[in-house]
């Protein structure tokens, strides 16, 4: 029998708070004593196990050195402490496909550059996610082969989803291959590739996605609930961004109809519930929101006219960060697949402050005031942020909010509420008050 499992396995094994789910002490396991148990967390086959403490050493969860990545994506020492990361250009742009780009979250711009690798034969495959058919509240990673698998991938699936998981399929596969991946998925790969050589040698990019958060998995099933979905209908498939940008969160039939799950678009509504009850508590403590570490990071364009309407509908916004980042950009726009112009120098698209504040000034001062109180926060090497009493009183609110997730039955009614016509009212006052702040 092994002893102490707690000092060397990865923290899912002696703190579930602090794991993001990202799968990658499952996909590094050199024996595949992991697995993705039937709650979500890594589960372990102690006969397996040989006790090496890899996936300890790889697993994010409890805590991240940014000099560490810095080093391993960077290869020197300049650590970027603002939300962006290290930027070397900015860029906005979409798919040249009509089709790609009308099905994809943003601009479909991270479908773009994948399709463009895949025609031209720099990876064989491209590790992306899907929703389980025959349980389609639950996202899955896996390789997409052809550009139809690809394309079929598109979207944002904003349940957690452990894409690591899915690393161990590639160690035994022959080929290269791209990984689309959430900030806490870079910080495991890029530590796990520091080790693992050979793996190291068959990742030949990683696109990250901003993150703001994931959605718990209860989120994702109440609200097929509340559509009275589920139950009554055969569905096979969920999907966050239905439709034009910025989408709308519909659960698709088996019969291919589509059923409106909220009564706004995605960026007015449903989200912001989901993301306000259902953010597992690791998200909110998460401090990386713009994937610092992948080769290029993509999130939508959230950037207003000063009218208020938004200034590029259905673009995606790339930062480029290292070498890899940049040649497959300009490779993509090469070959025609990807439309995108530099907006390196203008300072209206360099950062977003909306995502800058829930991450870096908010889940900040959470971790700082949970580590004081004596409760279980990650480590981080960079400090919190000052944070002024606004900005405190902001974090006890947001996280009142969320202790929602105590009393799950109440959260599910008060969600059944916001997302039915009760609701209207909401998102009708939300757009006001956010129209009139553009008002001259
Ligand atoms: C959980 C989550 C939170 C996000 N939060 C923000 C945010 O706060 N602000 C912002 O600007 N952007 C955010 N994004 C990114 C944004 O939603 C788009 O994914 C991004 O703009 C790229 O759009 P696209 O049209 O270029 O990508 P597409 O061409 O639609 O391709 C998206 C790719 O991402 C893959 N993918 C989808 N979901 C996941 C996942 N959970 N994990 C790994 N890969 C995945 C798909 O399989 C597909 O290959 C978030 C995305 C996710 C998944
Ligand atoms: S590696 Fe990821 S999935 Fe595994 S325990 Fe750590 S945080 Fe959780
Ligand atoms: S064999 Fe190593 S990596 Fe796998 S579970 Fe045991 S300690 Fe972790
Ligand atoms: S908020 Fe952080 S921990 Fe949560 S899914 Fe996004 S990157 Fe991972």
């Amino acid at each position: 029998m092994i002893e102490n499992l707690g000092s060397f396995l990865s923290i899912a094994f002696s703190d579930r708070t602090l794991c993001t789910r990202c799968g990658t002490c499952i996909g590094g396991c050199p024996v595949e004593a992991l697995s993705i148990g039937s709650d979500g967390y890594p589960a372990i086959d102690l006969n397996r196990c040989v006790a090496c403490g890899r996936c300890g050493r790889h697993c994010p969860g409890g805590g991240l050195s940014y000099a560490q990545l810095t080093r391993l994506t960077f290869g020197d020492d300049r650590d970027a402490d603002h939300f962006d990361g290290r930027v070397d250009s900015v860029w906005i742009g979409h798919a040249r496909d009509i089709s790609v780009r009308m099905r994809a979250a943003s601009g479909g711009a991270v479908t773009a550059l994948l399709l463009h690798l895949l025609r031209a034969g720099e990876v064989s495959g491209c590790l992306v996610t899907r929703m389980v058919p025959e349980e389609p509240w639950r996202g899955e990673a896996f390789v997409a082969r052809t550009e139809a698998e690809l394309c079929a991938a598109s979207q944002s699936r904003y349940g957690v989803i452990s894409v690591n998981a899915a690393l161990k399929g590639l160690r035994s596969t022959a080929g290269r291959f791209a990984v689309v991946a959430l900030p806490c998925h870079v910080h495991g790969l890029r530590m796990l590739l520091a080790e693992d050589r050979g793996l190291r040698q068959k990742i030949a990019l990683i696109v990250g996605l901003f993150c703001s958060s994931s959605v718990a998995p209860p989120g994702v099933r109440d609200l097929l609930r509340c559509g009275g979905i589920g139950r009554t209908r055969a569905v096979v498939d969920v999907r966050f961004r239905e439709g034009p940008w910025p989408g709308r969160i519909c659960a698709i039939g088996a019969d291919g109809r589509r059923h409106e799950l909220h009564r706004s678009n995605f960026k007015d509504g449903a989200i912001n519930y989901l993301f306000s009850f259902y953010s597992p508590q690791r998200c909110l403590m998460c401090i990386d929101g713009s994937a610092e570490f992948a080769d290029v990071s993509v999130s939508d364009v959230w950037q207003r006219e000063s009218t208020g309407g938004y200034r590029c509908e259905g673009e995606s916004r790339l930062l480029v960060r290292t070498a890899a980042g940049r040649t497959a950009l300009e490779n993509a726009l090469i070959s025609g697949v990807l439309e995108a112009r530099d907006v390196t120098s203008d300072p209206v698209f360099r950062t977003h402050r909306k995502h800058v504040y829930p991450k870096q000034v908010t889940n900040r001062l959470r971790v700082e005031r949970r580590q004081k109180a004596g409760l279980s926060a990650p480590s981080y090497d960079r400090t919190a942020a000052s944070g002024a009493p606004a900005d405190r009183r902001r974090e006890r609110l947001k996280s009142a909010i969320h202790s929602i997730e105590m009393w799950p039955g109440l959260r599910y009614l008060l969600l059944k509420g916001l997302v039915s016509p009760l609701g209207e009212p909401i998102i009708w006052v939300r757009q006001q008050l956010k129209a009139r702040r553009f008002r001259p």
